[in-house]
């Protein structure tokens, strides 16, 4: 890879850096056919759409109990990728459990007032599948979910001759209700509008590639979306500590997730920017997922770029609003501290992003193209809905009574007036 100086940049790198869309814009004529058409014509659709783009003659839609049976044949034969699958698991449901949140109730000088935290009833989940398969996404989207008390978590993944076995045993694992074999933008339509074999959901949620990024973007609205979770992005902010072959590792691994991927890293040390981006090529070589990494490592929105100084490189990062933020510097809290735009932060050199993707208990259903400007990661919030509660002594009426009856003149709802004076006649 070249190494490129922030302050070059020209007004269209910075475009591609900072307004990426990572291929979902051009897809968005071709994703609303397929909503639609499944939208009208329901399974008959999926059918057609599993024969287009995953080369998959379907029966069952609903392989819910397939599902259960990879848990158990994997269980029964002692293998350990169910250990892991376990081990994973159980750390993040106890992260999440940390997240549900208490209703309360305070009084506020006589006005009793609260919150209420009830979850969603039906929730979909969208666990990726095309070009990898992710065990690791049905634990993150299905655990917070479970974790909330959704009653009726269903879950969508690609069909295949032979559907990995593991992804299959993890969404069982992680408490799925129902499990459909329907993919990418036909998979989020399904979830969100239902179809004869697949459940509705109030909300959509789940990571993909650009068509099932799309297909959310279009759907929102109709349902609630957790937020675009597209291809994945990582940027490394790093000083002149850090160990070159280790931001290369892991610019490397967010590279084989998909050629729309973005991959970044930033730092004011021109000695190790050099050396990150001759390490990147080393590593990148040879690889079971070489092209996928290749094309990654050469789109727009990715890079290794050498600031004039490490507030540039901050700056940089907070523009550029990663899915996963992985600060390696000596001072890494002085860092974090100016930070406020990032999906997921990974602190000091024993932290890979992988450690997040997979077991660390963390969500990696992550905001991408600069989503983290405006919101966060999938949590136990995602699945909730919460309700105010307010009871109001009389003396407390009383007190508001000429601020809420002089707000409702200035409204002209008199009516509203009316209402409060008449409970003192
Ligand atoms: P996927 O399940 O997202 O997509 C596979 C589906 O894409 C197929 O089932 C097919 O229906 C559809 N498709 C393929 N070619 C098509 C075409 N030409 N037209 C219409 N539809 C087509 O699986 P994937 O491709 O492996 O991608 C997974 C994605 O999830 C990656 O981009 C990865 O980076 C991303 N990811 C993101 C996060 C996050 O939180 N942002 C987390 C994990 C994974």
């Amino acid at each position: 890879m070249d190494v490129r100086t922030v302050a070059d940049l020209s007004p269209a790198e910075r475009r591609a850096l900072f307004e990426r869309d990572a291929g979902v814009d051009a897809v968005r004529d071709d994703v609303r056919e397929i909503v639609d058409r499944v939208r009208t014509e329901g399974d008959v659709a999926l059918r057609e759409f599993s024969e287009e783009f995953d080369g998959v003659t379907v029966g069952n839609i609903d392989i819910t109990d397939d599902a259960e049976r990879a848990h158990a044949e994997l269980d029964d034969a002692d293998d350990p990728v169910l250990d892991a699958v376990h081990d994973a698991a159980a750390n993040i449901r106890e992260f999440h459990e940390r997240q549900r949140p208490e209703d309360w109730r305070d009084d506020f000088g006589g006005r009793e007032l609260g919150r209420r935290f009830r979850p969603l009833d039906r929730a979909g989940v969208y666990v990726p599948g095309g070009a990898a398969a992710y065990p690791s996404s049905a634990l993150m989207g299905v655990i917070p979910a479970t974790v909330a008390g959704v009653d009726h978590v269903s879950v969508a993944t690609p069909p295949a001759e032979e559907i990995n076995p593991v992804t299959l045993a993890a969404i069982h694992e992680a408490g799925a209700d129902a499990v459909y074999q329907v993919g990418g933008a036909q998979a989020i339509a399904a979830l969100a509008y239902g179809t004869e074999t697949v459940t509705n959901a109030q909300k959509v949620v789940g990571p993909g590639n650009k068509w099932v990024t799309a297909a959310k973007a279009i759907v929102q609205g109709d349902v609630e979306i957790d937020f675009l979770a597209g291809p994945s992005e990582v940027l490394v902010l790093a000083d002149g500590t850090a160990d070159p072959d280790l931001v290369a590792a892991d610019l490397v691994a967010q590279a084989e997730h998909d050629p729309n991927a973005s991959v970044v890293a930033v730092t004011p040390d021109a000695d190790l920017a050099a050396a990150v981006a001759e390490s990147v090529d080393e590593q990148a070589a040879g690889r079971d997922r070489d092209e996928t990494i290749r094309a990654a490592l050469d789109n727009e929105a990715s890079g290794v770029l050498h600031s004039r100084s490490m507030p540039e490189a901050v700056l940089f990062a907070e523009e550029y609003a990663a899915e996963h933020l992985s600060i390696v510097a000596d001072d890494d809290e002085a860092l974090l501290a100016r930070i406020s735009n990032a999906g997921s932060v990974f602190l000091g050199p024993y932290s890979p992003v992988a450690a997040g993707d997979y077991a660390a208990g963390t969500n990696h259903v992550l905001p991408t193209n600069g989503g983290a400007k405006r919101y966060g990661g999938l949590s136990v919030d995602t699945f909730l809905r919460s309700s105010t509660v307010q009871r109001l002594d009389r003396d407390a009426l009383a007190d508001l009574s000429d601020t809420i009856t002089t707000l409702a003149g200035a409204e002209g709802l008199e009516a509203h007036a009316e209402s409060v004076r008449k409970r003192f006649e």
